[in-house]
C-alpha cells in the first residue's frame, strides 16, 4: 500500500483519539496549549483525568447527593446553561426559586403571613450559613448604634462540634466565635453552658440539626427555654440561627413534633443543604427567616418586575440555576410522603448498621441514639490496648473494596477519640449495608492475625506514652469537616 503524505496523527477528524500525538504528551499543567485539539481528544483527556476515585455510592464519608433519578438528572443537564442571576430573562425560575422558599418555611413552620416567604438561596449551607450569620450581625449593630453603643466586638456561641464555616464566619467577619466544649457526656450543646458566654455583644447562639461530627442533634427547644428567661433577665435579645443542613430534611419528615424550627420563641432563621437530604445534586443550599423583618435591608434586594415582590440576597452574583429546578422536580415528584419514605430507609438503614456495629467485639457507638442518617463509633479502649491495627487501618483496608468510610478524632476535648462515621443517603440499600458489614468483620479478622503492631498502630501508641494523647491523623480528620 502507498503511504499517505498526510499526518493522521496531528487530531483532526479523522484521528484516531489513541493514535494522536497528545496521547503521547504530558497534559498541561502551567501553560495553555499553543494549538487547539479536536474535541474528542480534549474530552477523552479530561475524562480520564477525573475517573472517580471511588464510586461515589460506596463513598460514606460524604453528606452531598450521589443519587438522583433519570428525569431529575435530564432535567438538570438541559439546565445547565442557565443563569440563575438572569432573573429578566428567566424570571419563571426566580418563582420557582421562590416557590421552593415557601415550602421549606413551611416545612419548618414559619409563621410569615405573606405570600412569598422570606429566604435565599445558597450554593450550599456554608452561603446560607453566612447569610444567617451576617444578618444577626448586622441586626444587633443597627440595634447597637440607635442605642449609642459600641459595636466593635460581636460574637456568637456555638458547640465545639461545629463545621468548619462557622470558623470561615468568624474569621471572615472578625466575629468572635465561642466554642461551648463537647465531652464524652455531654455530646451536645448544653444550654446553660451556652449563656454563661453569652453578654451583650452576641449576635447569636447557633444550634446545628445534624451535628457533622456525630450525626447528634442540639436540643433546640431547651435553648429556646433557656435563653427565653435569659433575655428577660438581662433585657438582651439574642436570637438563634439554626444550622440544619442535615436536619432541616429529616426533621420534618420522621420528627414533626420536635420542636427546633419557626415555632420556637428565639428562631430568627434556619439554614439547610438542599444538596444533602433535599436531594439534589451539588451546590444547593437555603436560608429562611422568620419574617421579613429580620432580614436586614441592607442584604436584600427587591424586584418588583416579575408580578410579585421577590426579595433577592445572596453573597454571590452569578450562579446556575439547574439545581432549583432539581429541587423544584424533587418536591413534586416525591411530595411529602416520598421525601418521608426515602428518609425513613436512610434511618432504618442507619439504625441496623449501628446495631451491628455494636456487636462487633472491638467496637463501641458513641451515641445509642441514632437522630439522623449518620452514626459514629470508636474502639472499646479495653480492646485497643491489645490491638495491633487502628481506625485508620480499618479505613485503608475498606477503600481496597471501594468504600470510603473516613476514620477521624474528635474536635478539641474529646480529640483522643478516634472515630469512624457512616452516612447513609438515597442509593444505600440494605443490601449494601449487609456488604459493608462483611467486609468489615473480614478486615477485623484479618487484623486479628495481625503478628506486629501495624504503622499507625505503633504512633498512636507512642502518641499515648509521650503525650497521653491518640495518634492525630491530619488527612484523615479532615474528613469530618465535609
Ligand atoms: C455540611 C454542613 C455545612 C456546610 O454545608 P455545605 O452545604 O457543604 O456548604 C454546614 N454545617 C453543617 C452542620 C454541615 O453538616
Amino acid at each position: 500500500m502507498k503511504e499517505c503524505n498526510c499526518d493522521l496523527r496531528d487530531g483532526d477528524a479523522k484521528t484516531a483519539v489513541f493514535g494522536s500525538n497528545e496521547m503521547l504528551q504530558p497534559a498541561p499543567v502551567d501553560t495553555i496549549p499553543m494549538e487547539p485539539t479536536t474535541p474528542q481528544i480534549a474530552y477523552q483527556m479530561v475524562k480520564d483525568e477525573t475517573f472517580a476515585q471511588t464510586q461515589p455510592r460506596l463513598n460514606l464519608a460524604t453528606f452531598v447527593t450521589t443519587y438522583m433519578d433519570d428525569y431529575a438528572t435530564k432535567l438538570m443537564n438541559e439546565a445547565i446553561s442557565i443563569n440563575y442571576i438572569d432573573e429578566t430573562e428567566y424570571p419563571r425560575i426566580a418563582v420557582m426559586n421562590a416557590k421552593c422558599i415557601n415550602i421549606m418555611a413551611n416545612l419548618w413552620n414559619s409563621p410569615e403571613q405573606a405570600k412569598w416567604k422570606t429566604g435565599a438561596l445558597a450554593i450550599g449551607s456554608s452561603e446560607a450559613c453566612m447569610l444567617g450569620g451576617v444578618a444577626a450581625w448586622l441586626r444587633w449593630k443597627d440595634k447597637r448604634k440607635a442605642q449609642g453603643k459600641p459595636t466593635d466586638k460581636p460574637n456568637f456561641v456555638i458547640s465545639s462540634g461545629f463545621q468548619v464555616v462557622w470558623e470561615k464566619f468568624a474569621q471572615l467577619w472578625q466575629i468572635e466565635m465561642r466554642q461551648v466544649p463537647l465531652t464524652l457526656d455531654k455530646t451536645t450543646l448544653d444550654p446553660e453552658e451556652a449563656l454563661k458566654m453569652c453578654d451583650e455583644n452576641t449576635i447569636c447562639i447557633v444550634p446545628i440539626q445534624g451535628v457533622t461530627w456525630t450525626g447528634l442533634n442540639d436540643d433546640v427547644e431547651a435553648l429556646d427555654k433557656a435563653l427565653d428567661a435569659y433575655n428577660a433577665k438581662t433585657g438582651y435579645d439574642i436570637p438563634i440561627h439554626v444550622d440544619a443542613a442535615t436536619g432541616g430534611f429529616i426533621l420534618p419528615f420522621l420528627n414533626p413534633d420536635t420542636k427546633w424550627d419557626f415555632r420556637l420563641k428565639w428562631v430568627l432563621s434556619i439554614s439547610t443543604s438542599g444538596h444533602k437530604f433535599g436531594l439534589v445534586y451539588p451546590g444547593l443550599g437555603w436560608v429562611v427567616w422568620k419574617d421579613k423583618k429580620y432580614l436586614p435591608d441592607a442584604m436584600s434586594f427587591s424586584v418588583n418586575y416579575l408580578g410579585a415582590n421577590i426579595t433577592q440576597v445572596g453573597l454571590n452574583f452569578s450562579r446556575p440555576a439547574a439545581q432549583i429546578l432539581g429541587q423544584y422536580y424533587q418536591f413534586i415528584r416525591l411530595g411529602f410522603q416520598g421525601y418521608k419514605a426515602i428518609q425513613y430507609n436512610s434511618m432504618e438503614i442507619t439504625k441496623y448498621i449501628h446495631s451491628e456495629i455494636a456487636k462487633m467485639a472491638p467496637f463501641v457507638n458513641y451515641s445509642d441514639d441514632v437522630v439522623n442518617p449518620l452514626f459514629i463509633w470508636y474502639m472499646k479502649p479495653e480492646y485497643a490496648k491489645n490491638a495491633k491495627w487502628t481506625l485508620y487501618d480499618l479505613q485503608a483496608k475498606l477503600q481496597q473494596s471501594g468504600w470510603m468510610v473516613p476514620a477521624y478524632t474528635l474536635p478539641e476535648n474529646i480529640q483522643n477519640y478516634v472515630v469512624m462515621r457512616v452516612v447513609v443517603r438515597q442509593g444505600f440499600s440494605r443490601d449494601m449495608a449487609d456488604m459493608l458489614l462483611n467486609d468489615i468483620k473480614n478486615a477485623i479478622c484479618e487484623f486479628e492475625k495481625l503478628e506486629y503492631p501495624t504503622p499507625t498502630r505503633i504512633a498512636q501508641d507512642k502518641n499515648i506514652a509521650v503525650k497521653g494523647t491518640v495518634f492525630t491523623h491530619n488527612a484523615h480528620s479532615n474528613a469530618a469537616k465535609k
